[in-house]
């Protein structure tokens, strides 16, 4: 079996709703490894997200299995053990980029290491070095509504990884772009991916985007459809 970082084993996801169960993810089965990108395609409603948040810890499968690299079910952490998790090992990328407007580009970034505790002094010196990994090195006191949408998400991904998370979780991260800024942003995902050997599951229905991916998993009604192989 190969190294994987994270996986998902016969994961199912049913919401119970009142007009009935709805099955939003059926028997899905698929891992990420190290330095990995790995592109979830499928129509709206096909269950992109409802994967992301299992791989993600944000939510708990119905049935089935997510395991981190180091054999631990997070599917089946306690809550606060998820949470952990979440701070330390997983980096996300919002669609609508989720940064606080009233505070500059560098204190956007700061948020997850003030949640981390990190001194200070460490704190800056690692905020500078995230806002310069995506290009933003010149921005850090912007806020948000004074920075473009592509400059917006580089501080999203900047937040996302100045905790050096392992495993990187973005849905739909360029679904609000043009298709230049996608293009670019979708290529600092995947450069960053491959530089820090993070294991990075990205949701997209734009085809231009997938060409970017290592591997490509096709979601149909819930359903993992047959493997799709790179072009690249
Ligand atoms: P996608 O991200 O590919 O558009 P989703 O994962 O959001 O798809 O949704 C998959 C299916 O699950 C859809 O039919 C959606 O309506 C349903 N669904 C998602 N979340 C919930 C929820 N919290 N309650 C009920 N149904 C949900
Ligand atoms: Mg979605």
């Amino acid at each position: 079996m190969t190294e994987s970082v994270l996986s998902a084993e016969a994961v199912s996801r049913v919401f119970a709703t009142g007009a009935g169960d709805v099955h939003a993810l059926t028997d899905v089965t698929m891992d990420v490894a190290p330095g990995e990108l790995v592109v979830v395609r499928g129509p709206s409603g096909s269950g992109k997200t409802t994967l992301l948040n299992l791989l993600g810890g944000l939510d708990r499968p119905t049935s089935g299995r997510v395991v981190l690299g180091d054999g631990r079910e997070l599917s089946a952490l306690p809550e606060k053990e998820v949470l952990e998790v979440r701070r330390t090992r997983i980096g996300y990328v919002f669609q609508s980029f989720g940064l606080i407007p009233v505070l500059s580009a560098a204190e956007n970034v700061e948020i997850p290491l003030r949640l981390l505790e990190v001194d200070p002094g460490a704190r800056a010196r690692r905020v500078a070095e995230a806002l310069e990994l995506v290009g933003l090195s010149g921005h850090a006191q912007q806020r948000p509504y004074e920075l473009s949408g592509g400059q917006q998400q580089r501080v999203g991904i900047a937040r996302a990884l100045v905790a050096e998370p392992d495993i990187l979780i973005a849905d739909e991260p360029t679904g609000q772009l043009d298709s230049r800024t996608a293009a670019t942003i979708m290529e600092l995902i995947r450069e960053l991916t491959h530089a820090r050997g993070l294991a990075a599951v990205v949701s997209t229905h734009d085809p231009v985007l997938m060409q970017r991916a290592d591997r490509v998993v096709e979601l149909h009604d819930g359903r993992l459809a047959e493997p799709v192989p790179a072009t690249r």
